[in-house]
């Protein structure tokens, strides 16, 4: 393919980096993929893995065991599980734990904490969502109470991304049920051999089959007072607030590597297989569909390109970074539909990658809030 897709912001140093992730990915996450299907999840050692190569937590400080490097390391690593279709390692969620640290820890919990993210001896989830709802996270009703020197835990969460696997939950509670935002604190919760916790089902989903999505319990779970992301009750919704351009930048970034995944199959595809004695890329509605997904390929990419600059300028705001997260992965929905389409049967198939980032896509428009939410929180920036 002659049009050029290169991220604005890549250099050699991040050539070489992506190269790095390229081998990793192809040489020991893929081969593993199908079982990881098959189990729900993609295992603790992969992780490991991952914290040896140096892959995980690349935008912490060094000085928590990070990679020192920024967001356009982080986003290579997303984008490059993308275009893969792959997605059994949520990094992105990982790394967002690892920011949420970074940005509101005290000394002591990036101390205790992000060494451990980084290493991948400890896996991170964050767990909002609850059975009850997750578009309105100020009614949430996992109860967080003080009991002296402790926080005693009751609640269920639901649809918590590496909820299986984590060993850290960065778990948003109600501290104050008399407040709306201001009773909400974000607690640390360390899961190994934690009494009252408990791991429910890893939900069969309709893609991302390889990624761990579970349901957390919690029956009188004690944490110490010091368990308090920041140190500071009732913190916990500005904390979450403050850092959703991040995730929602990572969205984008993983709708633009897909799309321009998909396209380079699609491509390969339609002009490897014949139909009526000439290649599928031949027929005038083959090239046109093409030639409309290579445009709106160019487009997101322009506009993610655009917000991770932002963002590692850190002046990405939340309006904006709603539009990525909305527009980006509606442009992903579409473009899998129709590659899917341009691979006639075969991409109805689960053996073939874009069947799978079909159904993969998908998701994209429900979770890291929904489009629905996108849409109030940029009409509010009009
Ligand atoms: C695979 C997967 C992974 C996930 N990972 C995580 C995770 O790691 N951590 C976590 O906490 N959560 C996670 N979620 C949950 C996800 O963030 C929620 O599903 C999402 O926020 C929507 O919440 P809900 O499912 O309760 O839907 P609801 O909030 O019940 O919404 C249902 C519908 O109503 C619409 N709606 C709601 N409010 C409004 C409104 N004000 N205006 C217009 N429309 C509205 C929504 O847009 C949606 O279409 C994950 C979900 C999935 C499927």
């Amino acid at each position: 393919m002659s049009i050029d897709f290169r991220p604005t912001w890549m250099n050699e140093e991040l050539d070489l980096f992506r190269d790095n992730i390229a081998r990793f990915l192809d040489n020991e996450v893929a081969p593993q993929d199908e079982a990881a299907r098959k189990q729900g999840h993609v295992g603790h050692a992969i992780w490991r893995r991952a914290g040896e190569l140096g892959l995980l937590c690349i935008d912490v400080p060094e000085q928590f065991g990070g990679g020192g490097g920024d967001f356009r390391h982080e986003a290579l690593f997303d984008d490059q599980m993308a275009r893969r279709g792959l997605t059994g390692m949520a990094t992105s969620v990982h790394s967002i734990v690892a920011q949420y640290f970074v940005h509101h820890g005290t000394p002591e919990q990036q101390r205790m904490y992000l060494p451990k993210l980084a290493s991948g001896e400890l896996v991170g989830a964050i767990a909002m969502t609850e059975p009850g709802g997750g578009s309105d996270l100020q009614s949430i009703r996992t109860r967080a109470e003080r009991r002296g020197d402790a926080y005693i835990i009751n609640g269920a969460k639901t649809f918590i991304t590496n909820g299986y696997l984590a060993g850290l939950v960065l778990l948003v509670t109600k501290t104050d049920t008399t407040q709306g935002a201001r009773g909400i604190s974000i607690l640390i919760v360390e899961t190994n051999n934690c009494a009252g916790y408990k791991v429910g089902r890893v939900l069969d989903k309709m893609g991302m089959k390889s990624q761990d999505t579970a349901e957390l319990f919690f029956d009188e779970v004690t944490v110490p007072a010091s368990a308090v992301l920041g140190g500071v009750e009732g913190q916990g919704f500005f904390q979450l607030m403050s850092d959703l351009p991040y995730e929602r930048a990572i969205i984008g970034v993983t709708a633009a590597a897909a799309i321009e995944g998909a396209l380079e199959m699609t491509l390969a595809y339609t002009r490897e297989r014949n139909a009526f004695g000439k290649p599928l890329f031949d027929f005038q509605n083959t090239r046109f569909k093409l030639a409309e997904i290579a445009a709106i390929a160019k487009a997101t990419r322009a506009f993610v390109d655009r917000c991770v600059e932002d963002q590692v300028a850190g002046k990405l705001d939340t309006v904006t970074a709603s539009m990525i997260k909305m527009w980006a992965t509606e442009q992903q929905g579409k473009v899998m539909d129709e590659c899917v389409q341009l691979f006639g049967g075969y991409g109805y198939m689960n053996d073939y990658p874009i069947a799978r980032m079909f159904a993969d896509a998908r998701v994209q428009r429900i979770y890291g809030g929904t489009n629905e939410i996108m849409r109030e929180v940029i009409a509010r920036g009009l």
